[in-house]
């Protein structure tokens, strides 16, 4: 039993890397999304997504023909402490990514009577992110959402707000000299799971006590209801929404 269940392993070792490193290349091949002499700044968090996508950048660095340098963003708040920042801090600098944790009072730059919301808390980090690549000479900004991330925030989107808008893979932002990208666009979320339970990285789970994300959670049953949970047909909406 335990010689079949070893073997098993030995033969699916590295197959969900082999999957997150190809899908990977092929969105930054296909959507433009890296040249030669780039200075890319990594949003880490700690979790499953920013973390695989920092090991297959990494990766994809000794592959692809040209040349770029990495390095890694983490913004503490004042309300969550739920990364594990030495072990993440560890693990990137053993793929060769320097990493930085840069401290934000999200909640303590609230207004008297204002309320904490994911709106607020995202804005902070998102302005942060961007001075901190601005002030440090980074011209692209890496995120770690993935297919279904993207797919349901165009549903979202569409459903909820009557918009027909989705996260671009690859957007210059007019305000400031930084391009972000979104590696992780032709991935869906098991996929993901699968790579960082392989890399042993599926540690840090989000314990933020203002997340409250029911609408996207009845919002990902439904799309899996209309895709079948099928990745082609995800990805041939996500083909739609990059034409
Ligand atoms: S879930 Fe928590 S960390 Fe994420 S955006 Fe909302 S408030 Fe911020």
């Amino acid at each position: 039993m335990a010689d079949r269940f070893l073997r098993r392993a030995a033969r699916t070792q590295g197959k969900a890397g082999e999957v997150v490193r190809k899908r990977t290349a092929r969105a930054v091949l296909e959507q433009e999304l890296i040249a030669d002499g780039d200075r890319i700044l990594i949003a880490v968090s700690g979790g499953k997504d920013s973390t695989v996508m920092a090991w297959a950048l990494s990766r994809l660095k000794q592959s692809l023909k040209f040349d770029y340098e990495l390095a890694a963003l983490h913004i503490s708040t004042d309300f969550c402490a739920c990364c594990k920042k030495s072990v993440l801090a560890e693990k990137l600098e053993g793929w060769g990514i320097p990493f930085t944790d840069l401290f934000v009072p999200v909640v303590g730059r609230l207004k008297p009577g204002r309320k904490m919301n994911c709106y607020w808390c995202s804005t902070q980090r998102r302005t942060e992110l961007l001075k901190y690549a601005v002030e440090n000479d980074f011209n692209k900004i890496a995120l770690g959402h993935h297919l279904d991330d993207i797919i349901e925030t165009f549903f979202m989107n569409l459903c909820a707000r009557g918009e027909l808008s989705a996260m671009p893979v690859k957007i210059d932002y007019r305000k400031y000299p930084v391009t972000l990208i979104r590696p992780l666009a032709f991935l869906e979320e098991r996929q993901i799971i699968a790579c960082a339970a392989e890399q042993d990285t599926l540690k840090a789970a989000c314990t933020c006590p203002y997340g409250i994300h029911s609408q996207r959670r009845e919002m990902r049953e439904k799309i899996a209801a209309l895709t079948g949970g099928s990745g082609a047909v995800k990805r041939r909406i996500i083909r739609a929404l990059t034409n």
